[in-house]
C-alpha cells in the first residue's frame, strides 16, 4: 500500500473520518469523455487531460453467495461514488471515494462499453492514440472487462463480450457505414517477470503451450524518445469475428500459475493493441492517411504478494511483477506530485506505456473491485491507487496524417526488407549457417586477423630498412661522385705532371749534350795548355754540382709520377667497391 502522506497531497484525501470523506474535499471532477466532441479543445492542449477513472465493482459469485459473503461496498453510478464500509475497533466507518464513472454489480458489459469506452473509440479513429488499463485484485473483473466471457458457440455476439471485441466491432461498423478505405492491424503482448511475450507469434515445432513457444523478445528504443517491441507479430483484421481466434489464441498462451489466493489469478500484464489506418482525401484531392492507436491493458493482480502465499521460486517471479506494478505507482505518484522526475525507466511495463502516462495518449484506467468483506483490504488499496491516478494530466494530441505516397515507400522498403529476411532464412545463404561453420568460420576470421596484425609488423620493419639502405645508396652515390670528380683532377695533374718530366729529360739531355760539349772544348783547351789547374777544378764543380741537381730532379719527378699512379689505382678500387654495394 501506498504511504499515506502520499494520499494526502495527491489525492486530497485520506481521513478515515465520515466528516472528511473526499467528496467533501474533492472539486467535482470534469466528465472528459461524456461524447462531448469539444472535449480535445485548444483547452485541452494547454492544461492536459486529466486520466479518467473508472471504478467498476463486480457481483458476488455464485459461491459468495451461498456462503452469505458479507457486502462492504456500496456504488452509487448516478452521484459517481464508491462507499467503503470498514469496521475498526467495533466503529464503523466509511469512506466515499468519487469517479469520472462508476458501474456498479449489475452493470451490463455493454453498458459500460458505451458509456466509458465507446468515445474513446471515436477519438481513435480521430487519430489519438488512447489507452484503457484495467487494475485491480487478481479475481476482480479485469479479464472480463478487457475481453468478456467465452465466445457463443452459434457465432453470434455475445452479451459478456468485452470491451476489446466490442471495441472492433465498433471500429468496423463506423467506417464500413462510411464506406472508408481503411486497415486494422492487432498486436497482442504478455509482460511476464520483465519478459515480452508475443501472444500471436505462430507456434514453433511443438504443438504443445510449452515455454519454448513463448520466445522473450526485446524493447527497442525508436530513437525518438519512444520505444517499440522488435518482431512483434501484427495480425490484420478484416472482420470483427477474426478478433475472438486471436483472442483465444492469444489468451491460451497466457501464463498463469496457481497460487493460494486464486487458481486462475495472473502474474502477467497483457497489451493487446489496435492500429487503424484510414485513407482520407485533402480538398486538392490529395490522400492523405490517418493514424489512430488504441492499447488495452490487463495489468497483473494489484494484490500484496506476502498474502498471495508466493515463496521460494515464486518468490522472484513475485518481485518482478512488483517491479512493473510498483513502477507504475511510483509514476503514477511522481506525475500526481509533479515531483520532476518520472521513474518510466525503470520498467517495461512504464516503458511500453510511457506515453499514456502523462504523454500525448488519452488514458483511461478501469479500477475493478470485489464487493466481498474478505477483500475490504485489497479494495480500500484499490480505491486509493485509481483515486489519486485521477490526477494525472496527459497532452492528447492527434497523430500527423501521413502523405499516402509515403506512407506507401514506408511500406515498399519494410515489404523489401521482409523479402530478404524471408529469401535468407529459405535459401539458407544469409546469416543462416550452421552453428560449427559458423564457430569455425569465426575462429578462422580470428586468426587470420592476427596474422595479418604479425605481417603487417614485419612489413614495417622492412619498409624501415629499405629506407636505410636507401639512404645508405644515395650517400655512396655522394661520395663516388665526389671522388670522380677528384679523380678528374687527379688525373689532370698527372698529365701535368708527365709533361713537365718529360720537359725536364728534354733539358736534362741537352744539358748532357752541353756539358760533353764542354768536356770537349776543356779538354782542347787543357791540351793547348792555356787554362790553369785551379780554372779547371773550379769549372769541374760546377759541372758536377749541376749533374747532380739534374739526377735529384729526376728522381723528384719519378717519385711524383709514381705516388699519382699509386692513387689512381686506389680510386679506381674505390669506384669499383661502391658500384658493386649499391642496390640495383
Ligand atoms: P481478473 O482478471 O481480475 O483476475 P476475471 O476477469 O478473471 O478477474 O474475473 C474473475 C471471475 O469473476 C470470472 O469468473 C468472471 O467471469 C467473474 N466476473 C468478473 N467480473 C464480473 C462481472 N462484472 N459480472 C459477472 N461476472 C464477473
Ligand atoms: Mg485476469
Amino acid at each position: 500500500m501506498e504511504s499515506s502522506q502520499h494520499q494526502r497531497r495527491g489525492g486530497g484525501f485520506v481521513s478515515l473520518s465520515p466528516s472528511q470523506t473526499p467528496r467533501s474535499n474533492d472539486k467535482p471532477v470534469r466528465d472528459l469523455r461524456s461524447g462531448d466532441s469539444n472535449s480535445s479543445s485548444k483547452h485541452d492542449k494547454d492544461k492536459g487531460v486529466n486520466v479518467q477513472v473508472i471504478l467498476r465493482c463486480r457481483p458476488l459469485s455464485a459461491e459468495e453467495m451461498r456462503i452469505h459473503t458479507p457486502v462492504v461496498i456500496s456504488c452509487n453510478e448516478s452521484r459517481r461514488e464508491v462507499c467503503a464500509v470498514q469496521n475498526i475497533a467495533n466503529k464503523q466507518i466509511d469512506r466515499t471515494f468519487l469517479f469520472d464513472k462508476v458501474f456498479g454489480p449489475s452493470s451490463q458489459q455493454k453498458e459500460l462499453f458505451e458509456l466509458a469506452v465507446s468515445p474513446i473509440v471515436n477519438e481513435v479513429l480521430e487519430g489519438y492514440n488512447c489507452t484503457i488499463f484495467a487494475y485491480g485484485q487478481t479475481g476482480t473483473g479485469k479479464t472480463y472487462t478487457m475481453e468478456g466471457g467465452a465466445r457463443k458457440k452459434n457465432g453470434e455476439f455475445p452479451s459478456d463480450a468485452g470491451v476489446i471485441p466490442r471495441a472492433v466491432k465498433q471500429i468496423f461498423d463506423i467506417l464500413e457505414a462510411q464506406s472508408a478505405e481503411y486497415s486494422m492491424k492487432v498486436t497482442f503482448l504478455e509482460l511476464y517477470n520483465e519478459e515480452i511475450t508475443d501472444l500471436l507469434a505462430p507456434e514453433e515445432t511443438t504443438k504443445f503451450i510449452d515455454d519454448k513457444s513463448k520466445k522473450p523478445i526485446a524493447l527497442m528504443e525508436d530513437g525518438k524518445g519512444g520505444v517499440f517491441v522488435r518482431g512483434l507479430e501484427e495480425e490484420l483484421v478484416t472482420t470483427a469475428n477474426e478478433i475472438y481466434k486471436i483472442l483465444e489464441k492469444g489468451s491460451a498462451k497466457r501464463r498463469t500459475a496457481e497460487t493460494l489466493l486464486n487458481k486462475q489469478s495472473s502474474r502477467s500484464h497483457s497489451i493487446f493493441s489496435i492500429t487503424i489506418h484510414i485513407k482520407e482525401c485533402t480538398p486538392e484531392g490529395e490522400e492523405m492517411i490517418k493514424c489512430g492507436k488504441l492499447n488495452l491493458v490487463d495489468l497483473a493482480g494489484s494484490e500484496n504478494i506476502s498474502r498471495s502465499g508466493a515463496r521460494e521460486g515464486r518468490a522472484r517471479e513475485a518481485g518482478e511483477i512488483n517491479k512493473s506494478l510498483l513502477t507504475l505507482g511510483r509514476v503514477i505518484n511522481a506525475l500526481v506530485e509533479h515531483s520532476g522526475h518520472v521513474p518510466y525507466r525503470d520498467s517495461k511495463l512504464t516503458r511500453l506505456l510511457r506515453d499514456s502516462l502523462g504523454g500525448k495518449t488519452k488514458t483511461c484506467i478501469i479500477a475493478t473491485v470485489s464487493p466481498s468483506i474478505h477483500c475490504l483490504e485489497e479494495t480500500l488499496s484499490t480505491l486509493d491507487y485509481a483515486h489519486r491516478a485521477k490526477n494525472i494530466k496527459n497532452k492528447p494530441e492527434i497523430n500527423q496524417k501521413m502523405m499516402k505516397s509515403a506512407l506507401i515507400k514506408d511500406l515498399y522498403s519494410e515489404i523489401d526488407r521482409l523479402r530478404q529476411e524471408v529469401y535468407a532464412a529459405r535459401e539458407k545463404n544469409g546469416i543462416y549457417i550452421p552453428r560449427d561453420r559458423y564457430l569455425h568460420d569465426e575462429a578462422e576470421k580470428k586468426a587470420m586477423a592476427e596474422k595479418i596484425e604479425r605481417m603487417e609488423l614485419v612489413s614495417e620493419s622492412k619498409e624501415k630498412q629499405i629506407t636505410e639502405v636507401q639512404e645508405l645508396y644515395n650517400s655512396q652515390q655522394m661520395l663516388t661522385a665526389d671522388l670522380s670528380e677528384k679523380l678528374g683532377k687527379t688525373e689532370k695533374k698527372l698529365e701535368e705532371t708527365e709533361n713537365a718530366l718529360f720537359d725536364l729529360e728534354d733539358k736534362h739531355r741537352q744539358a748532357n749534350a752541353t756539358i760533353k760539349e764542354k768536356e770537349f772544348l776543356i779538354s782542347n783547351l787543357l791540351k793547348s795548355g792555356e787554362l790553369k789547374y785551379d780554372l779547371r777544378k773550379h769549372l769541374l764543380s760546377v759541372l758536377l754540382n749541376s749533374e747532380k741537381s739534374l739526377k735529384m730532379l729526376l728522381q723528384t719527378s719519378q717519385i711524383c709520377l709514381a705516388r699519382s699512379k699509386g692513387r689512381i689505382k686506389l680510386r679506381m678500387e674505390i669506384k669499383h667497391l661502391s658500384r658493386s654495394s649499391s642496390p640495383s
